[in-house]
């Protein structure tokens, strides 16, 4: 049996010199404005797996009101997420992600980050896609205002549960 996920999220930009994006610092001509890290992508890939297994979404299981997750670093979350999702007997098949940033060129840092997710999640590097675009400087996105990520994965039963 196979569940599907899709994840997204978004984060306004503010004051700072870098952002993370799948637990990789990237130079930027701002931060990214969140209780957290403001991991935008791991965030985005942390409630498509939540969605695939049953839920709940990410708000709820890591509220943003509770001082334990103040300034965390989103690679424990997608961890602890990871473990949720195996104790529940599913395997990740896939990931797929979109980052929607009109600033910084993330050309050069795909393939970092998805070998860090993969790193992170014992995944295989060809189950796991990062594609970048731009907003082609329409919207909030276009403007640099926010950077906005949308995930989807594939979550099979294990055989092993
Ligand atoms: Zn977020």
């Amino acid at each position: 049996m196979y569940r599907i996920g899709q994840g997204y999220d978004l984060h306004a930009t503010t004051e700072g010199n870098s952002i993370y994006l799948g637990g990789v610092k990237i130079p930027a001509p701002f931060g990214l404005r969140a209780h957290s890290d403001g991991d935008v992508l791991i965030h985005a890939i942390i409630d498509a797996l939540l969605g695939a297994s049953g839920g709940p979404d990410i708000g709820t299981l890591y509220p943003d009101t509770d001082q334990k997750f103040k300034d965390c670093n989103s690679c424990d979350l997608l961890i602890e997420t990871f473990e949720l999702i195996t104790q529940r007997g599913f395997k990740i098949v896939n990931i797929d992600s979109t980052i929607i940033a009109q600033s910084p060129k993330l050309m050069d840092y795909k393939l970092p980050i998805a070998q860090n997710l993969a790193r992170i999640l014992s995944l295989d590097i060809n189950t796991i896609c990062i594609k970048a675009k731009t907003n082609e400087k329409v919207d909030a996105i276009g403007q640099k205002k926010a950077i906005a990520v949308q995930a989807v994965v594939l979550l099979k039963v294990s055989s092993t549960k």
